[in-house]
């Protein structure tokens, strides 16, 4: 039987982590080592799984002609140590980009998803952070070459967005349960995915995404505090030179073309907003093109935005 260490975590079957490809089961980097993805590996009393003590990422890799490569790594690993900071939660920027190259190596992954996620784990069930075990997880999944949404739609949600001056936006893990409340919501009500705005009116994002809109050819960022600042959208406006404001839904239902972008969704249009249906989305698909040859590394000039595996 294995037995936990101080940790509250069950040993790892390495110490050493090699980082050749292994085929079969995948793995997952968790404190140091390399251990089976789906085997359990932490106590029932961890913290963060009682109260969302923990901070995470999404980012993602990419098949290019010299191999696998991470796309904007450091911008996704600093907000995940400005959400650690925040939590007490002790987070080395260069042990995480490490991890994630290793564990991408390991299970010979190119175009994949990348979960970190740093937590609290055991030593006491109090609200009081600090006192508890810390740890740093990777884990990879495969991702289909671009899945080419075509038809999303989006409904506005009665709930608001986690206010900035409550919940910072960042990764943190509880902050999550406010999107998915909203996605529960659009699925129940037959949409793809939520929109939420605040009480004024004004757009904030989406579940998982920010938003953008185009009107007359120009194209323009959703801007709200309490949006998260995403990577994806830095992306697009320093493609694109698209300005960012603050944008009321009247506004967006006006749009010619709205599109959401994010690390899962890259660049994907939006079909509808509740009953309003957008026309052919000529820019958005323009723009989603031009983001799939960025992160391939087929635009040379954006190179620096590429860690390679
Ligand atoms: N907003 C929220 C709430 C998100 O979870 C995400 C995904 N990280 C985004 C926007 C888009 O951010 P990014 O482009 O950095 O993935």
């Amino acid at each position: 039987m294995l037995t936990k260490d101080a940790a509250g975590a069950l040993p790892s079957e390495e110490t050493t982590p090699t980082t050749t490809a292994v085929p079969g089961k995948p793995q997952l980097w968790f404190d140091g080592a390399f251990v089976d993805a789906d085997s359990p590996r932490v106590a029932l009393t961890t913290h963060a799984m009682h109260y969302g003590s923990g901070v995470f990422e999404g980012i993602r890799s990419y098949a290019t002609a010299d191999g696998a490569a991470v796309f904007r790594l450091p911008e996704h690993l600093e907000r995940m140590r400005q959400g650690a900071e925040l939590l007490g939660i002790e987070f080395d920027v260069a042990r995480a980009t490490e991890a994630t190259l290793a564990v991408l190596r390991r299970n010979g992954l190119r175009d994949a998803y990348i979960r970190p996620l740093a937590w609290c784990g055991v030593g006491s069930i109090g609200l009081d952070v600090g006192s508890q075990t810390q740890h740093l997880m990777v884990a990879t999944f495969p991702t289909n070459v671009h899945l080419g949404q075509d038809a999303v739609r989006l409904g506005v949600s009665s709930w608001r967005r986690n206010p900035a001056s409550s919940l910072p936006p960042l990764k943190l893990c509880g902050a999550y349960v406010n999107s998915i409340l909203a996605k529960r919501e659009s699925r129940r009500n037959g949409f793809d995915e939520a929109l939420f705005t605040d009480a004024d009116g004004d757009v904030v994002e989406c579940t998982g995404a920010n938003v953008f809109m185009v009107r007359d050819g120009r194209i323009t960022a959703v801007a709200h505090r309490d949006a998260l600042p995403g990577i994806t959208r830095a992306t697009v406006i320093e493609l694109t030179g698209a300005g960012s404001r603050t944008v009321t839904l009247d506004e967006l239902l006006d749009a010619d073309e709205v599109f959401i972008v994010g690390t899962a969704a890259e660049v994907t249009p939006i079909a509808a907003i509740n009953q309003r249906i957008y026309g052919a989305a000529s820019t958005g698909r323009e723009i989603a093109d031009l983001y799939q040859r960025v992160v391939r590394g087929e635009e040379g000039r954006h190179g620096a935005w590429l860690t390679h595996v």
